[in-house]
């Protein structure tokens, strides 16, 4: 389970350059791949082997020219809750500001990690200068240059070294249920249905992280836990209905479980603000199920929920194979069907595939479609088997895995998908050299 840190700081000191240096160029392919590049400001990094994610606070703030105090300080508050650590960013070209000040103010209260990273030190004379930020009272700081990377690895070393421990993975049989949306489109009511009255609450589990708190629920013959649902108490603290805050408030859940459960609000539609949660989870490699929330509110003709559907599917192209619900929590409607299609998701997540079974099914479909040629080279697909690990990844083994294109790639990926049920699941595929 992942440390999460917030990058505060704010705007032009140098956040997204910083960010961008250290987000997985792999993971920027991955989008272009797919045509996805939604949400730039969250991705995962790691330093000498120990993996976090990161989270650009500023990018959320379009238009920061002219933004107010009072919302970086609230940006500033939500990193605090929410992440394990804070790097803080100033400029040493303009030196210490107020804002700068105010946000440190902020910071000395805290009791997890700060890190004061003074960016833009490109030469020895703004190295000297950089000395004026100890008068922010946060003690040592890092001079850096974002641009070409000088002194960040210092940074770097400084904050493994101040992350808490992640404690490994729970050893749970249970699905691990995270409910995620914009704000008012009913989530709390869903949970409130699902869990019913208090005596289906078997137990609180500590979570796995220091403040997630796992729920253990018994419903509806089915057992789940509901993953961080404190988001959910904390909610009336933060009432602003901005990407941000409802982005940032997913992060944590939606790592910490197997199956996000996304719900949006069907007068609102699958709008921005969705799309950048489902393409999280997604990116996670979580589960997904897509619920139409409120769907007693909208005038229905014959084709309603059909083009309703078709529109979302389009948004959500090229991973299209995702159960998408149309519920009513006020009426009660199809809210059971909600939490089977859940579970069934966890266990499409959680299959494993024979690798005889996948090779009988796989190898004469490859023998009638094989990879076309790339550059005059012919690929030839051996054999291939599921891996071992938690979430569906596919190794295809061949003579010149360099050579097989995307296209085949999602040519494969359907296939799998047709012959073996992964819906609501994404899949990674790899093709290694045998
Ligand atoms: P953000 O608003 O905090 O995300 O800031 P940006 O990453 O957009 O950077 C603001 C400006 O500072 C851009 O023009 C960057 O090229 C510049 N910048 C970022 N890092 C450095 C650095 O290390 N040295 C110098 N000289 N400029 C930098
Ligand atoms: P959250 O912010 O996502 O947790 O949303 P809430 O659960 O607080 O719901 C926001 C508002 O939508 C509340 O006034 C709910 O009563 C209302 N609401 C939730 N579900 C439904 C629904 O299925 N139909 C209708 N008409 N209203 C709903």
């Amino acid at each position: 389970m992942g440390n999460i840190v917030a990058i505060v700081g704010r705007p032009n000191v140098g956040k997204s350059t910083f960010f961008n240096r250290l987000i997985q160029r792999r993971e920027a392919i991955v989008d272009s791949v797919s045509g996805v590049t939604r949400d730039r400001h969250y991705g995962k990094s790691d330093w000498n082997g120990r993996k976090f994610s990161l989270i650009d606070t500023g990018g959320y703030i379009i238009g920061s020219d002219d933004i107010f105090e009072a919302e970086i300080d609230k940006q500033v508050e939500l990193a605090i809750d929410e992440a394990d650590a804070i790097i803080f960013m100033v400029d040493v070209e303009t030196g210490i500001t107020p804002m700068d000040e105010d946000v440190a103010f902020l910071l000395r209260k805290v009791d997890k990690p700060v890190l004061l990273a003074v960016n833009k030190v490109d030469n020895n004379k703004r190295l000297a200068n950089a000395v004026e930020f100890y008068n922010l009272g946060l003690g040592e700081y890092f001079p850096i240059a974002s641009t070409n990377g000088s002194g960040t690895g210092d940074l770097l070393d400084a904050l493994i070294e101040a992350l808490p421990e992640s404690e490994a993975e729970e050893e749970s049989e249970l699905p691990r249920f995270a409910v995620v949306g914009r704000p008012n489109a009913g989530k709390s009511s869903f949970i409130n249905a699902l869990i019913g009255e208090d005596r289906y609450i078997v137990t609180d589990v500590a979570g796995t992280t220091r403040d997630s708190i796992d729920t253990k629920y018994n419903r509806f013959g089915f057992e789940f836990n509901l993953v961080d649902t404190a988001g959910i108490r904390r909610k009336a603290k933060v009432k602003e209905d901005l990407e941000f805050y409802s982005v940032m408030r997913s992060v944590r859940a939606i790592e910490n479980c197997d199956v996000c459960l996304v719900v949006l609000d069907a007068q609102r539609g699958f709008d921005g603000q969705v799309q950048n949660i489902f393409w999280l989870a997604q990116r996670n490699r979580k589960g997904i199920v897509i619920l139409v929330n409120k769907w007693d509110l909208i005038d229905k003709e014959t084709n309603t929920l059909k083009e309703y559907e078709a529109n979302i599917r389009r948004e959500i192209e090229p991973f299209t194979d995702v159960p998408i619900i149309f519920i009513s929590v006020l009426t009660k409607q199809r809210v059971f069907k909600a939490i089977e299609t859940a579970v069934q998701i966890f266990e499409n997540r959680s299959k494993k595939l024979k690798t005889r079974e996948f090779n009988d099914v796989m190898l004469p479909i490859i023998e009638n479609n094989p990879p076309p040629a790339y550059k005059g080279k012919y690929v030839k697909i051996k054999f291939c088997m599921q891996l071992p690990t938690p979430q569906p990844q596919f190794a295809f083994f061949c003579n010149l895995p360099q050579y097989v294109r995307d296209p085949y790639k999602r040519f494969l990926e359907n296939k799998i998908r047709k012959e073996f049920d992964f819906s609501g699941v994404p899949i990674t595929i790899y093709f290694r050299k045998k």
